[in-house]
């Protein structure tokens, strides 16, 4: 049992992020804001692939218009999904004079390293403060390395440089990051934000410089907190790099939001950063989202792709009905499915899980035994062997999470 740090609940909309809530699954659109459409659309696929919270750019007057808008369409379309609004150099002013846009986002997210410089930093950040206030929304004060306050970043280099002993550069970053976003948490307080409406970010590309700084920032702090690494990259490597960080920090119990911020192959797919994010929390057993498929990796007794393509095809149609089944079959998402290549090790596998199949391996006989909940409960042969496990999975489905005397056992194996 992984023990979470303590922090200071804060709601957005109807999620808590923080606290004893579960950790938050968050993804951000990469549409133009200002084109109503796209967005909502971008904001329905995510929020159907579990998006909890989606966060969208307000980088001018167009899209601080369109806001609105934006949310009126998901309402309509039954999307209820609180959306976050991303503000820069100019989010004072847009908040100021899009009361609308204000009022329909359920939290702003705030860089302070990019709401001004000089005296006007102060001005604008307290503007951008005193709205939330206004609207009674919580805000992120997300701190990115890539666009530090370069006053911040001077005056503590400066005092570094007179110690005795000076702290070296990797160390000196970490320290303003955290820096950064506490002084600004402390000054968003000072002007009248309540601390349970303060969500922290301290974003960065190396993996070991975000360890580093998430744990200064959970030592010292306990505004909830929301973790990813920034510019992650694409494929595997930002899935893999993202990974590596993020379970070092949830392992520790450090992080309250999550979101995986992954480059899109041109044309890709947006939601691959949501299903990343659950997949992460899921397997380790911190949250379950949709049932899992255990699969062998196959070997020289699978010869032929007829295993892989059944894991595949099973894993596509769990997801394909888990917008429907999470309302419907409560605890579904806890449900183990094996599919294994053969029949000398398939067995055990598939025992172990909610549901299992094992495929005739090269030489074996052509028979298939299913187990359900431990025990053997048919042997498929022929053609149909793939279809008639999709009719057994859905009917253990209907049976064992269908009804209200079955919802107690929430996905427990038998
Ligand atoms: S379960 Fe069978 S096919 Fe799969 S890896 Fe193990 S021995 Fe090979």
């Amino acid at each position: 049992m992984i023990q979470r740090h303590d922090t200071v609940p804060v709601k957005v909309g109807k999620v808590t992020v923080g606290g004893d809530a579960p950790i938050v699954v968050q993804s951000m659109t990469n549409t133009d804001t200002a084109d109503v459409a796209a967005t909502v659309a971008q904001v329905q696929a995510l929020a159907r692939s579990g998006s909890e919270l989606v966060r969208i750019t307000v980088n001018n007057e167009a899209a601080a218009a369109a806001v609105p808008h934006i949310r009126e369409r998901l309402d309509a379309l039954g999307v209820g999904v609180p959306l976050v609004g991303d503000f820069h150099f100019n989010g004072h002013r847009l908040l100021a004079e899009h009361p609308a846009c204000a009022e329909a986002l359920a939290k702003y997210r705030i860089n302070p390293g990019n709401v001004g410089s000089g005296e006007k930093r102060d001005a604008q950040f307290t503007s951008m403060i005193e709205t939330a206030i206004r609207h009674d929304r919580p805000v992120r004060i997300g701190v990115n390395w890539g666009s530090l306050d370069k006053a911040l970043v001077a005056a503590m280099m400066d005092e570094n440089a007179r110690r005795a002993e000076p702290l070296d550069a990797d160390r000196m970053m970490r320290e303003i990051m955290v820096a950064s976003a506490l002084q600004s948490a402390a000054r968003a307080e000072e002007i009248g934000l309540p601390r349970d409406h303060i969500v922290l970010s301290c974003k960065m590309s190396r993996v070991q410089d975000l360890i580093g700084v998430y744990r200064l920032l959970a030592e010292r702090s306990d505004y909830a907190l929301h973790l990813g690494l920034t510019e992650a990259g694409m494929g595997s490597k930002g899935i893999v790099a993202s990974t590596a960080a993020l379970a070092v920090l949830l392992q520790e119990g450090i992080g309250d939001t999550i979101r995986i911020s992954l480059t899109p192959e041109p044309g890709g797919d947006r939601t691959q950063e949501v299903r990343v994010a659950q997949e992460i929390l899921q397997s380790m057993g911190l949250r379950a989202f949709m049932p899992m498929v255990v699969a062998c990796p196959g070997c020289g007794r699978t010869t032929s792709t007829y295993f892989q393509q059944l894991a595949q095809d099973i894993q596509s149609y769990l997801r394909e009905q888990m917008p429907v089944w999470r309302e419907r079959y409560p605890g579904v998402e806890g449900m183990d499915v094996a599919v294994m290549g053969c029949v000398v090790n398939g067995p055990g596998e598939s025992k172990h899980a909610n549901i299992g199949i094992s495929l005739p391996g090269t030489g074996e006989r052509p028979a298939a035994p299913v187990f359900i909940d431990g025990e053997k409960a048919v042997t498929l042969k022929g053609d149909r062997i793939a279809e008639e496990f999709q009719e057994i999975l859905e009917n253990y489905v209907r049976t064992r999470y269908g009804s209200s005397e079955t919802t107690g056992a929430r996905g427990e194996r038998g």
